[in-house]
């Protein structure tokens, strides 16, 4: 494959069976990279392991080849990579970057300024980051941000712009309790795997731009980025993953009804599916999807999924 060829990727957390959000995010990077005669890759975002529940990846990848899905290589494991997820980190606390830092969360939560509209954190001011206060002990390692404006445009949403210092603040990378934060595994594995196009649910768009921000520090180069609308319950209200009421493994005969789900959630994402592929194999539908994408009718909106 050539350098500037598209490498997509679907990227699950195994913490609960693959539900309607998920199948669209997999559809949704699917589409974006298929589209473009690209490679699509999976990833099982394991790390946080306390709340990883066993045998919901080997469910989630059944349930994926059942809808007909078929992804590039093997899937990748990130309760796997924890050495190269340490290197970063190493190389980031070279570069003066990273910092230990000694604060608790209600500690933090006292002196903390409200963050700003779109971010999910609260804002950590620094304090450590000339050292750890005497009597505290060594907890998080966060890393440094800095007043500037980080912008990008995304695929779906348009226009994107944080500052981090007012929408986060330092950030952490790896957490007191062990495991490596989120936003640096996924930097890491975007980065090691050659990913340049990342498509997902746009409750993770307030976190892109600290992943950028990771990228620039690490000297790895930016994918693009798009993000979807969020499957919402029938009150608009997010569905969580943990809600089994949206299990597809669970409530849909996959085998019998996997078409319609494709179909749906092809509507979903703004595609308009003909009538003759009602019936249809999910191979024949994701063909039709594939050959038909038009990345500029998926709404901004999130909404509830209409079943077909
Ligand atoms: N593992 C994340 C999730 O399931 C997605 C991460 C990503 O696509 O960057 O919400």
């Amino acid at each position: 494959s050539n350098s500037d060829s598209v490498v997509g990727r679907f990227a699950p957390s195994p913490t609960g069976p693959l539900h309607l959000g998920s199948l669209v995010a997999a559809l949704g990077s699917y589409l974006f990279a298929r589209h473009a005669g690209g490679r699509w890759l999976l990833r099982m975002e394991d790390i946080d392991l306390p709340r990883v529940v066993p045998g919901i990846a080997d469910d989630m990848l059944a349930t994926l080849e059942i809808l007909g899905f078929q992804w590039d290589g093997e899937v990748l494991y990130q309760s796997k990579r924890t050495e190269i997820y340490d290197a970063a980190l190493q190389d980031l606390i070279k570069k003066g970057v990273a910092y230990l830092c000694g604060c608790t969360r209600s500690e933090i939560a006292n002196i903390s300024s409200a963050p700003a509209p779109g971010s999910d954190d609260i804002v950590y001011p620094g304090l450590c980051r000339e050292g750890i206060a005497p009597g505290k002990v060594e907890r998080a390692y966060r890393v440094k941000v800095y007043d500037e404006v980080l912008s990008f445009i995304d695929g779906v949403m348009g226009r994107y712009s944080q500052v981090l210092t007012a929408s986060c603040g330092d950030f952490v990378i790896r957490r007191a309790d062990g495991p490596f934060a989120y936003h640096l595994a996924v930097v890491v594995d975007d980065a090691a795997t050659g990913i340049n196009q990342v498509v997902r649910g746009s409750d993770l768009l307030s976190s892109t731009p600290r992943q950028i921000y990771l990228q620039r520090l690490l000297g790895y180069s930016t994918p693009s980025y798009a993000h979807l609308p969020l499957v919402t319950g029938p009150d608009g209200a997010k569905l969580s993953k943990r809600d089994n009421a949206v299990s597809l493994a669970a409530n849909v005969d996959l085998r019998k009804d996997g078409g319609a789900l494709l179909l749906a959630a092809l509507c979903f994402l703004g595609q308009a599916p003909p009538l003759f592929l009602n019936g249809a194999p999910q191979q024949e539908i994701l063909h039709w999807a594939v050959l038909n994408f038009k990345p500029e009718n998926i709404p901004r909106i999130s909404s509830p999924f209409a079943p077909a």
